[in-house]
């Protein structure tokens, strides 16, 4: 019989070592900021299935929308006719864009294959090769996605090689420069950029470059937001070189961060943008946005693949565009944002917790905090040697036994906050109050 311990034990020894689990058991529903397990836990959730189901799990209107296109049109492959999910979709995201000129869409599945599709489309239309990438940055696990993803070797470890051509220039994230938490924005950007002037004078001509692709909030690679003089900064040697931005908004974008995308708080213009993640509350569905002179460098039937931009999740898409309207999203990400960022600032004030604080930051809903480490290089003087290892895993795990799902990033010790975009008050000063009972628990 299919009990849950025996289903266990058969995908412990049937389903692949390759995958990691944050957690033991099977997860057997989803309501709105909640996950239930079949023995009975329920948990709130923090990761929203790592920043995908942002206006909470198993939203009505979206699984209704779904569910009425299951029993319409499942699957009308993109090769073969346009359907009208589509189509709508496309209407939805006009106006949401960053900027006018970004009115060229094509979708995908994952992330991953949206990033490899930017990386063929700057490609292309450039008639150039080489493709800069950010020290830190996470792209996805296809081989052009895991050739620009630099944010953990473990992703690319004993598959190389992978895509040639990338080269890799500094994020300004402090930890990159060997420099303190508190080193100014201004100089973490120059350095950032001075990196890159190198890189374009010693290692990959302008001529033969064809995009720099940057995550405008640093995900993976420790919750990092870019400084708006860091993507201006970029704009402009990509201006000055003939060079695209290609922006990866796959887990910034969609409101996350408070508006609808991560770029908009600089008010710098992408020339590809890759989305995906929220734009489907959980339902598989990427792409890829720019301009239609830089699309129209694609031939037909160069783009495509069986699934992509598949009716069922179109639909849903469709279905949290409005949402987002009629939910007023933005508001309660400024709202809720405020709030738990002011909890975590209050953890600095508690003295048996404040000397294994690092830094609070981010945009939004796209929180973090990160710890000290004893094994992390921290600018010298700042590293705490008497830190407890692991401090963000055994947060994260403190975290669960009491209640609340929440992750890790892949670098350095941080715990990053992802709930939904939707999420009450309530709940979200919940969820605040586990995290520091838990991060007291660890340092006791
Ligand atoms: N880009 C970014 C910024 C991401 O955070 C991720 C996934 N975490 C990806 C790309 C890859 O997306 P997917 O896992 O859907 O392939």
């Amino acid at each position: 019989a299919s009990t849950t311990a025996h289903l266990v034990r058969l995908g412990k020894k049937h389903v692949t070592n390759g995958l990691g689990r944050l957690t033991d058991g099977i997860m057997s529903r989803g309501e709105g900021s909640y996950v239930e397990y079949e023995d009975g836990r329920r948990l709130l959730d923090f990761t929203s299935g790592i920043g995908v189901t942002s206006l909470g799990h198993c939203h009505p209107k979206v699984s209704k929308a779904a569910a009425d296109q299951c029993l319409t049109l499942v699957h009308a492959q993109c090769s073969i006719a346009f359907h009208k999910p589509y189509l709508q979709l496309v209407e939805r995201l006009l106006p949401m864009m960053p900027h006018p000129s970004l009115d060229s869409f094509f979708f995908w599945n994952s992330g991953s294959e949206a990033v490899e599709a930017a990386i063929k489309l700057a490609r292309v239309a450039t008639g150039r090769q080489h493709i800069i990438c950010m020290q830190g940055g996470y792209h996805g696990r296809t081989f052009g996605a895991m050739a620009v993803t630099k944010s953990k070797t473990i992703y690319s470890e004993g598959v190389f090689p992978v895509m040639p051509g990338v080269f890799t220039m500094p994020y300004p994230y402090w930890h990159q420069h060997n420099l303190p938490p508190s080193t100014p924005a201004e100089v973490l950007v120059n350095q950032s950029l001075y990196q890159l002037e190198l890189l374009l004078a010693q290692q990959t001509a302008p001529k033969d470059t064809a995009a720099i692709i940057v995550e405008p909030l640093l995900g993976e690679g420790g919750y990092v937001p870019a400084p708006p003089a860091f993507l201006h900064g970029l704009r402009e040697v990509c201006d000055a070189h003939g060079i695209l931005l290609i922006a990866d908004e796959v887990q910034s974008g969609f409101a996350r961060t408070g508006k609808y995308f991560m770029v908009e708080h600089s008010g710098v213009r992408p020339d590809i943008m890759v989305i995906a993640k929220g734009l489907a509350n959980g339902f598989p569905l990427s792409g890829v946005v720019s301009r239609k002179p830089l699309t129209d460098h694609l031939k037909p039937g160069t783009m495509g693949g069986t699934y992509a931009g598949n009716a069922v999740s179109c639909a849903a898409a469709v279905a949290v565009a409005d949402a987002f309207k009629e939910e007023n999203i933005l508001e309660n990400v400024k709202e809720r944002s405020h709030e738990l960022r002011n909890s975590l600032e209050a953890l600095r004030s508690d003295p048996d917790v404040a000397p294994y604080v690092l830094d609070v930051r981010g945009e939004g809903l796209m929180l973090a905090v990160e710890f000290t480490s004893p094994d992390t290089r921290v600018a010298g003087a700042l590293a705490k040697a008497d830190s407890p290892p692991g401090l963000a895993t055994r947060v994260v795990h403190a975290c669960i036994e009491r209640g609340l799902l929440i992750l890790t990033t892949s670098a350095y010790e941080v715990v990053r906050f992802i709930p939904p975009l939707n999420i009450s008050k309530h709940d979200l000063k919940h969820g605040a109050e586990i995290f520091g009972e838990a991060v007291r628990a660890v340092l006791k």
